[in-house]
Parts: structure tokens; sequence; C-alpha cells
């Protein structure tokens, strides 16, 4: 994953490439890496931890186990062999890699780094001598053959061969950031140095069927400064719908399904496949920031309605339909049948952070922040070693809805999803702060420390909170001598009454008391500032900020539009969509009701789920939706019929 860390991290400078120079346009926003940000919270630490310690080995070793890592042997000759599996098998070890290389960037780990040494020389000999790597097609016998095409690039809507090499890409960066080695950086490059040459204006004008190369491709300029590199990832987007290129169609479906039907300054909905489209999205984002060129934002702003107004789950997953793996229409969003991909809300996730680097804006932190907390964190489970494709609303606890599983499985025969967690989890403290001049962003709450450079000099941040269980939050700002600066402090929409920032859902019954905010004891005025408290005066190391945010348990209905939700009530407290299991209620969720004058208590179960608040009423146990199935197959459902509907 990447971004905001390695962006920052290049942005940061790097003495060893000549990165773009300090006056080019880029995000006015800029995110404090993840490697300056540590968390050590009730929340995210302990399933960092986890991601390092069991999902990261995990991965490669099922990667092994089904021969994902031979193909690259087999390759380069290193071995005999079919190729075996399917088509972009390869793109699952660059992610993992990918999330390996952020582990080791914050944690030293000797033998992961050799052992990621042994796997690169696999995947550097796998590399043709003019740069393509595509282990598919260079092994040339195996039985996903008539979805690469005949010859390299000619069936880009299938093959993949694009979007693969765009998680190498992002892998290598990750890689070269997290230990200096050139190794899979010089295996990007020179790939990105042969589809540089090979497609634009001059050459194929063709499009990847399956988007994420552009956000790679963003990566290398970043770290080279190469032009040709940010251009290809500009042609790419720009040749999007160019209704004069005649593109092989879909054998199912038309140009729509990746998203060029139209170009894409024209497109106004989201639609056809939602990982895709999300990747899309971001890279378009990238684009935007790098040239200034008008029309990407408004595109985006559109479509950002389409998808937060009338096309997200209230878990932030995207993705209605489970044929396609796609968005449905306006306000289709079934609860059993959901889709919501894991690298959907990944995806979805990406983009959204890239909307605030643009704009600055914290409605698109509460759409990251839902994501974060339910439709991502719900594709891994509390061990790490189980994973949703799907993530649906609702389960009846015997429908195979997951690949095969009607509970969480150790992998998918299409693995994108877990590889794709294992990049995301190292990810998370780099969403928390962002800079502008002298202006820091607190956007996201967990106790941990940061360092942060801030108009030139060191600041450091420190949280105390045991948020998202509760919502105090202290933030200690520590200039090392007095400085005065702007610290603009998120107040989520929760605590807003907007579960989100439209009106798809919202918050039924009374709302809860105003969010408070204080400097060393002084309240400050409730004014905000596109969704930040801004608080600008002159700081001393000692300094504290005081947040209290509300947090009752709060019942959500959604737009009335929305026929699977309609007569039905969602339970949320704080960032958290709730559910119900089987597990906790006898069995049975399909009984369950909830009415408006419902009296709920919560209570901290700390050997639950790995410490988690529960909410009771009438007889009824709730838990977070991001924790379910962890403990057997069973019925789960998040939105209850409203009792006296
Ligand atoms: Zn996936």
């Amino acid at each position: 994953m990447i971004s905001p860390a390695a962006i920052a991290l290049a942005l940061a400078g790097c003495a060893r490439e000549a990165p773009p120079e300090s006056g080019a346009l880029d995000y006015p926003y800029r995110p404090v890496p993840f490697t300056g940000v540590r968390l050590a919270d009730v929340f995210w630490a302990p399933r960092i931890e986890t991601n390092r310690t069991v999902t990261v080995p995990y991965c490669f070793r099922k990667c092994e186990e089904t021969g994902r890592i031979d193909n690259f042997a087999k390759a380069g000759g290193l071995m005999e062999g079919d190729f075996v599996g399917l088509r972009y098998n390869d793109s699952d070890v660059f992610k993992v890699i990918e999330g390996a290389a952020y582990s080791l960037a914050v944690h030293p780990d000797p033998e992961l780094d050799a052992y990621l040494d042994v796997l690169i020389a696999k995947i550097s000999a796998a590399q043709e001598p003019d740069g393509y790597l595509y282990t598919a097609r260079t092994i040339g016998r195996g039985d996903d053959r008539e979805r690469i095409g005949r010859e390299r690039w000619s069936y880009l809507i299938t093959s993949h061969e694009l979007y693969n090499v765009g998680h190498l890409y992002e892998a290598a960066v990750a890689h070269y950031r997290a230990t200096g080695k050139r190794t899979l950086l010089d295996v990007a490059l020179k790939n990105a140095d042969l589809i540089a040459r090979t497609f634009g204006p001059g050459g194929i004008r063709d499009v990847p069927g399956h988007e994420e190369i552009e956000i790679g491709l963003v990566k290398l300029y970043r770290v080279t400064g190469e032009r040709a590199y940010l251009e290809t990832a500009k042609f790419f987007i720009d040749e999007r719908g160019n209704p004069e290129r005649h593109t092989m169609e879909h054998p199912k479906r038309g140009r729509w399904y990746m998203q060029d039907h139209l170009p894409v300054k024209q497109q106004t909905e989201a639609v056809g496949h939602a990982v895709r489209a999300g990747y899309l999205y971001a890279g378009v984002a990238d684009v935007a920031a790098l040239t200034g060129e008008p029309g990407y934002l408004e595109a985006l702003e559109r479509i950002w309605e389409s998808v937060v107004g009338r096309r997200m789950y209230l878990t932030g997953g995207v993705g209605a339909h489970r044929t396609g793996e796609r968005f449905g229409e306006d306000y289709e969003l079934p609860n059993d049948t959901a889709y919501a991909e894991t690298c959907a809300a990944i995806a979805n996730a990406l983009w959204q952070y890239r909307m605030f680097l643009l704009t600055g804006e914290a409605k698109y932190i509460d759409v990251l922040e839902r994501i974060l907390y339910n439709g991502f964190l719900s594709g891994v489970s509390l061990s790490g070693d189980r994973f949703f494709y799907p993530n649906p609303l609702a389960a009846d606890g015997k429908t195979k809805f997951n690949q095969g599983h009607a509970t969480r499985a150790p992998w998918f025969r299409t693995s994108c999803c877990p590889v794709n967690v294992v990049r995301t989890m190292p990810s998370i403290p780099g969403y928390v702060y962002a800079v502008r001049g002298d202006e820091l962003y607190v956007n996201l709450f967990g106790q941990g420390e940061a360092r942060v450079e801030l108009a030139g000099a060191p600041l450091v941040v420190r949280q105390r909170t045991r948020y998202p269980w509760d919502g105090d939050v202290e933030i200690e700002v520590d200039p090392g001598a007095r400085r005065e600066l702007t610290v603009l402090v998120r107040i989520p929409g929760w605590a807003r009454n907007r579960p989100v920032p439209t009106d798809l859902y919202r918050y039924v019954g009374e709302a809860p008391g105003e969010p408070e905010i204080r400097v060393n004891g002084s309240p400050l005025g409730a004014g905000l500032d596109r969704g930040y408290v801004r608080i600008r005066r002159e700081w001393a190391p000692g300094d504290r900020i005081s947040l209290r945010l509300p947090m009752p348990v709060r019942l959500v209905a959604a737009h009335e539009a929305v026929e699977a939700d309609r007569g039905r009530l969602a339970i949320e407290r704080g960032p958290l969509v709730y559910c119900v299991e089987g597990i906790d209620n006898s069995g049975r969720v399909d009984d369950i009701r909830v009415s408006r004058a419902a009296r709920f208590s919560t209570e901290h179960r700390p050997e639950l789920l790995g410490g988690v608040t529960v909410i009771r009423w009438d007889g009824h146990t709730a838990v977070p939706y991001h924790a379910w199935s962890n403990r057997g197959q069973g019925p789960m459902a998040v939105w209850l019929p409203e009792d006296g509907s």
C-alpha cells in the first residue's frame, strides 16, 4: 500500500536518487510517514504486531505452497515446470513483499531481510532481458493461457500484465525505502522503462483492464524524478474511455466494467469492478496532484458523491454484486449477498485518503476511518491467518459466501485480499497525522507518539487514549521550545451526528452532547473549519489538548431508497459498526429486533475477541462487526428489523 507513507518518505528526500524538486507540484497536504508514527494503543498496535509476526510469514508460506514463488524460479530457468495457478499470482507475492518491507522499515529483522533477498533473486531471474516480467507468459505452459492473449499486451482486458507490475513497483519502492537495497527497484525500473517506451501516444494505445499500475508508476516517479513514469500513468488515465480506440470487448462485460466507457474527466458515477475503480480513482488523484491539470478533481468529486452518497455500505465496503465483483445501481445495497471485497475497501481507503491530501477536508477522513475500523478490518481474523474475500452485512451461517466457505478461510485460489491486508495493516500509522506549512492535522486517534517535521523543525506529538473504546483523547504537543503553530484536530462525523458526509445514512434518536475540547484545561469554542477545530497559538513543551467525544450507542437508519435496509436499524458506537452473532444470542439472529426506545448498556470485555466493548439490550448482545466470525461458523446481522415499524 502505500502510499501515504511512501509518498511522504519520498518527499522527505532521498540522497540515492533524484526525487522531484521540492518546488514541484504535489499534494498540498502531506502525510506524516508511518515510520515516524509509533502506535502503542489498545487497538491497532496488537494488530500491526500480529500482521508482522503471523500474517507476513503465513502469506509467504502460502505463496510457496501454492507455487506462486516457484513460478518466478521457473520463469528464470532456476527450476523446471509449468506455470501453476492464475495469471495474476505474481502480484500476490509483490504485495506480501510490500507489507514485509513496511514491517522491516520500523522493526529490523535480519531473517526477513535475508528471506527477501533470496526471493528477489528469483524475481530478478524471471525478468526477460528487455525488462518484461510476467511469469504466466514467460513460462509459457499452464492452465491460464486463454486469458493472457497470444502475445504481449494483446489481451490487456483480462491478462493483468500491467496490474501485476503495478504491485511490483509499489513493492520495489517499499523495499528500497526500508532497506536501501536497489535489487527489486532495479527490476521495477527496467520494467517501467519498457512500459513507458511501449505505451503512449506514439506506441500502443491501450489501457490496463485492471488498474493499479498508475499508482505504482507515480511511486517510481517519486523515487527517481523520472517524468516518463508520471507521463505514462497520465497516459493510461487519459486514454481510458477514448472512443477512437478499438479495444477488444470483454468476453462477458462492456467497457464500463473497467471504467473505460467514458474519458475519466467526463465520468460521473462509480461503475464496474469495485477494486479496479478504487485503484483508478486513487491513481487519478495522484496524477491530479502532480500535474495540477484541471478536470480530474472535479470528476473525482462527482464520482465520490455517487459512491459515498449512493453506493457504499455502512461499513465503508463497496461492490454490491458478487457476479463481476462490481458496483450496483444507486441505493442497491443488499446485505447478505453484498460483495464488499476486502480489496475494494482497501482501494476505497487509498482513494479517500488522497482526496483529503488534495483538499484538506475532514469528510474524507470520516469515510477512511469508517472503512479502516469496519469494512477493511473485517477482512482478517484476530489470529491474522483467516480471511474474508467478500464482507457481507448479513449471513445465515450456512451459505458459503466466502469463496466456498461460510466462515473465514485460510486462503483463496484468487488470494488478492489476504495479501492486501498484509500491506495495509502496517501503513495505518501513516494515516494518523498530516501537515501543511506550519499546520499539523490530527486525523485519527490512537495512543502513541509521533515525530513530525513541521515547517522545518521537529515536533513530538503524543496521544493518550483508549479509542475506539472511549472518546477521551489527550494530545500532548511538544515543540521542544516555544513556537507558534496551528494544530487542527478532527472532530469525527460520528461525534457531530453525521455517520457519513452524505444523506445515505443518518443517526436516529436524540443527539448526544457536543464534543468538548480544551487546551491546558481552558475550553475552546466549537467552531469548525472543514471538520477540524483549529488551534493557533504559541505552543510550549507540556501543552495539552483534551478532547472529549461523547460515545453513546447510536442507531442508524439508511436512506429510504435502500430497499434492503428499509424498516431496519443498525447499531453503532463511536467509529464502530456493530452486529449480532448467533453465538452470543442463543444461536439465532433472525428474530432479533431493536426499537428506538431500547435501553442499551455497554460493557468492556477484555477477554472477548481480543478485548471489545459489547452492547446489550432486551437480552440481546452485539459485538463490533469487524470481529465477527472469529468463533466459528454462524449467523450474523448488521441491519435489524425495527420494533414498531
Ligand atoms: Zn481481493
